[in-house]
């Protein structure tokens, strides 16, 4: 087989540009003295509450923690009940559903438009239930789930909105979300974010966050992930232990100021992307109304049966130098925790699309021209 010469991502690669000050910062945490929150915390939150133009942003230990506990949250405010229906896409990563599992509610997995990859908002209605009090839109590979059928849908059922912007931090939606905002995490009641290594702003380690308008949502969600307690040793709920690490915190202080740029460098490869693959039967990535919408945390195409079978399009990639990944590659629902256990429509778009797609690089290590490069091999294969 021949030499990889195209990585997928290289994660030492995507936090060269800022090592001088990530150094700095992680001394200063060492020198501090404070390793569970304090001010390293504070600043982060003030930083990306300003960032998405909401009013609060609470730091935890991870995305899937951050999903959880706003469902928590909910339940402990009373505004959602154990068994209540949340409206999710069956093709997104499994941290979405297994956040609305862990809550005691119930997913109910909804298509995915194959243009977008996104909720199929058109189609909203079909999972309607007396049950249903919650749609989880995932803003997936980058992309902004959010249009007026979404937005109508949700005024209609008055139901609550939790999104999944795991893969979007500082894309921008076309529209306002219900409060104002137009960035991802803060369109719709309550926003998650990770900040895995991988992801476009990615800790040295796991880190995420809760984005709100909703105070009291942000009170809960705090005394939840800090043992239930709202203050020292007073526990009014049975909580987790789900905090960020002021380390983490001071990574990413570092990193978020930058997110614009990552996003940017991101782009410029995807419309290399775009503008060299010239193949039938593969289809690049729509992009609905615009650039600011998207922030290509993943760049996947589609292998159509035109272009013969995706797996072996893989490997003959790999064969020419060039790595891949998929995103993902078995859905939740035929995972082997839920196959047996999880009720649900047939979903034969979400399948289709586990089959066809597959993610090209698009992080740090590789370059316009490396893109360029890619698209013109997948062209000739
Ligand atoms: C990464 C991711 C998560 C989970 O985030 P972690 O920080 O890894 O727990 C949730 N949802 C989506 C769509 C993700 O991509």
């Amino acid at each position: 087989m021949q030499e990889i010469k195209y990585q997928f991502l290289s994660l030492a690669e995507a936090n060269e540009p800022y090592l001088d000050e990530l150094r700095h910062a992680a001394c200063r945490v060492i020198d501090s003295g404070r390793y569970i929150g304090g001010q390293e915390i504070e600043a982060f939150e003030t930083q990306l509450a300003a960032m998405l133009r909401a009013p609060h942003a609470v730091a935890v230990s991870n995305g899937l923690d951050a999903l959880r506990l706003v469902l928590r949250s909910w339940i402990a405010l009373g505004r959602l009940t154990p068994g209540d229906e949340v409206i999710v896409p069956a093709n997104t990563y499994i941290a979405s559903v297994l956040a609305i599992v862990d809550a005691g509610l119930r997913p109910v997995l909804a298509e995915p438009s194959p243009d977008t990859m996104n909720l199929d908002t058109g189609r909203l209605e079909e999972y309607l239930t007396p049950r249903t009090r919650a749609i989880m839109p995932v803003h997936l590979y980058g992309l902004v789930c959010w249009d007026t059928a979404l937005t109508d849908f949700v005024a209609r059922h008055r139901l609550l909105v939790i999104e999944d912007a795991a893969q979007a931090i500082g894309a921008r939606a076309l529209m306002p979300g219900l409060f104002g905002s137009e960035m991802a995490g803060a369109l719709g009641h309550a926003g998650a974010l990770s900040f895995y290594p991988t992801k476009n702003v990615g800790a040295l380690g796991d880190a995420g966050a809760i984005v709100t308008h909703d105070e009291e949502l942000a009170r809960m969600a705090r005394t939840l992930a800090n043992y239930g307690a709202d203050r020292r040793y007073h526990n009014i709920e049975a909580g987790f232990n789900c905090r960020m690490d002021p380390i983490q915190a001071a990574m990413l202080g570092v990193k978020l100021p930058h997110t614009a740029e990552e996003n940017a460098d991101r782009f410029a490869k995807a419309l290399a992307y775009i503008r060299t693959i010239d193949r039938p039967g593969i289809i690049t990535p729509a992009i609905p109304g615009g650039v600011v919408e998207h922030v290509w945390h993943q760049f996947v195409i589609r292998i159509t049966s035109d272009c013969g079978n995706r797996d072996d399009f893989q490997q003959r990639l790999a064969r020419a130098g060039v790595a891949t990944d998929i995103h993902y590659a078995v859905p939740p629902h035929l995972q082997p925790c839920f196959k047996d256990s999880l009720p649900h429509a047939p979903l034969p778009v979400t399948e289709r699309l586990a089959s066809e797609i597959l993610s090209l690089p698009v992080g740090r290590g590789t370059s316009v021209k490396d893109a360029a490069d890619i698209a013109r091999i997948i062209n000739t294969l």
